[in-house]
């Protein structure tokens, strides 16, 4: 079970996991494309923490909370990641309507629909060396494990293991997607930045499943 106040406290875990991680996603980033995934994690989960602050700090809908979330890291942020990341919380947000308390069912719904979402939204496949090789695996494993178990926190262990495997695959692979393709051959050797800060997300979720 999640609450809106548990919600918005993911949240500022988030914004504060960004912090202390964007100098590394920087350093992903400038092996791959042009230096500045950490930089923009950071614009548009600063403008969230603004919100949270302010806007948010009464709101009980988590539908609502994870729209406004969404829209703000849209509004901020202007690279490839703005778009992606606010898709997925929107899809996230159909799940979590008019809900003050998200249960197991709707956790794993929501996390479906937020990888899912994005890999829509990008139209990239697994092994084109994008965020989408963490997301996916992640869904699917989460998928098919909570199709088993009905136990969320257990099944989303196992879907966060299978983002980190599919983020550290990133390494060996050619980009087909986004800035990093240009580079062809030469971007094999560096684990995509996107890939990274999608597996540091749903990470940080887990000490709330
Ligand atoms: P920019 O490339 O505009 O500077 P960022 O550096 O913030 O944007 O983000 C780069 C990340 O965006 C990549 O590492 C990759 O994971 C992700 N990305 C780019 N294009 C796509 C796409 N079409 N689908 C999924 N992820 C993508
Ligand atoms: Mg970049
Ligand atoms: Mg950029």
């Amino acid at each position: 079970e999640l609450t809106s106040s548990d919600l918005k406290e993911f949240f500022k875990v988030v914004v504060k996991m960004i912090e202390e991680q964007k100098g590394y996603l920087c350093e992903l980033d400038r092996k791959l494309g042009d230096g500045d995934h950490g930089v923009t994690m950071s614009i548009g989960w600063q403008a969230i923490n603004e919100v949270l602050e302010a806007d948010l700090i009464g709101e009980d809908d988590c539908g609502k909370i994870s729209v406004i979330v969404g829209k703000t890291f849209l509004n901020a942020v202007g690279s490839s990641v703005g778009p992606l990341y606010a898709t997925g919380l929107m899809r996230g947000a159909k799940v979590a309507k008019k809900k003050t308390v998200m249960n197991e069912d709707d956790l794993a719904a929501y996390w479906i629909a937020f990888a899912r979402g994005i890999k829509e939204r990008g139209q990239a496949e697994i092994g084109d060396k994008t965020m989408v090789d963490t997301l996916e695996p992640f869904a699917n494993e989460l998928e098919s494990k909570f199709e088993k178990s009905h136990n969320f926190i257990e099944a989303f262990g196992y879907a966060v293991k299978a983002g980190e495997e599919g983020m550290q695959s990133t390494k060996d692979i050619i980009s087909k997607k986004g800035r990093s393709s240009r580079l062809g051959g030469r971007s094999i050797g560096a684990q995509d930045p996107g890939a990274t800060s999608a597996y540091l997300i749903l990470s940080a979720f887990q000490q709330f499943a």
